[in-house]
């Protein structure tokens, strides 16, 4: 069975912006495996970070089995992210024992550091994990070969200075939609915190906003955009188009720049 890894910086940064996807590949007999940098340590009004991240996790693996998945938590500390080897080891770790056909993972670009700093420790580690030579810190196979990866939108669809990200295409999620709320609505705590930041009880509503975006940039109802990273050494063919058919739409100019 192949495996894709979906590999996000917080627990609940997948469900916002790749879940209708995952769903989908689950549904063609994918497994899926859902990976977080951090633990969502800062998370929370009342709570210690301690018990914040207890908490998180099992929120991530309750997501995570909806689509019959797998969640795996890399380690790290929210806020704290950097690029550095220590935190280079760890991913690989984790892309090593899923042994990915594909990976998803956050933008180059995005309103939050640690969201960049996730997207390029998740790069870096895609490209090494075949590397014999490079030591993760635990005995485990290195990668057959380089898989397919992606990324997905940034949060409100725009870069740090308010631009579109390049979106190639996006994936029509509308059959999936119901899925993907029940798999953000296991991030019971953030529901409560985003409510105590805002004001408003916009959790499950900031998602449909963003996917009914990206329905609107492929002409859609809702749907999930992305941008594969196509670098030397990576595959260049689009296998999610190849896997999903007509459900991949390529973006069109005009949608692109209407922002939500
Ligand atoms: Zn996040």
């Amino acid at each position: 069975m192949e495996r894709v890894l979906a590999f996000g910086c917080h627990p609940d940064d997948i469900e916002f912006m790749a879940a209708g996807t995952l769903a989908l590949l689950a549904e063609r007999g994918y497994e899926i495996h859902l990976a977080t940098m951090a633990g969502g340590e800062v998370g929370s009004p009342t709570l210690n970070s301690q018990q914040i991240r207890a908490q998180r996790l099992k929120e991530a693996e309750r997501s995570a089995r909806i689509l019959r998945g797998y969640y795996h938590f890399a380690g790290g500390f929210d806020l704290e992210l950097e690029y550095n080897n220590h935190y280079r080891k760890i991913a690989v770790r984790v892309i090593r024992e899923v042994n990915p056909q594909i990976v998803l993972t956050c933008p180059p670009m995005d309103y939050l550091v640690d969201h960049e700093i996730t997207s390029q420790l998740v790069r870096n580690a895609a490209f090494i994990a075949s590397v014999p030579l490079f030591d993760c810190g635990v005995s485990i196979t290195p990668m057959g070969k380089i898989p397919y990866l992606y990324y997905w939108n940034a949060i409100e669809g725009k870069d740090i200075f308010g631009r579109p990200l390049p979106l190639q295409f996006g994936v029509d999620i509308s059959s999936m939609m119901i899925t993907k709320e029940k798999m953000l609505r296991c991030h019971e705590s953030q529901a409560e915190w985003l409510k105590y930041i805002t004001k408003w009880d916009a959790y499950t509503e900031k998602m449909k906003q963003a996917s009914k975006a990206d329905g609107q940039r492929i002409g859609r109802q809702y749907g999930e955009c992305f941008i594969q990273h196509l670098g030397s050494g990576h595959p260049q063919d689009n296998i999610l188009k190849t896997i999903l058919g007509d459900l991949v739409v390529e973006t069109n100019a005009s949608s692109a720049s209407c922002g939500i």
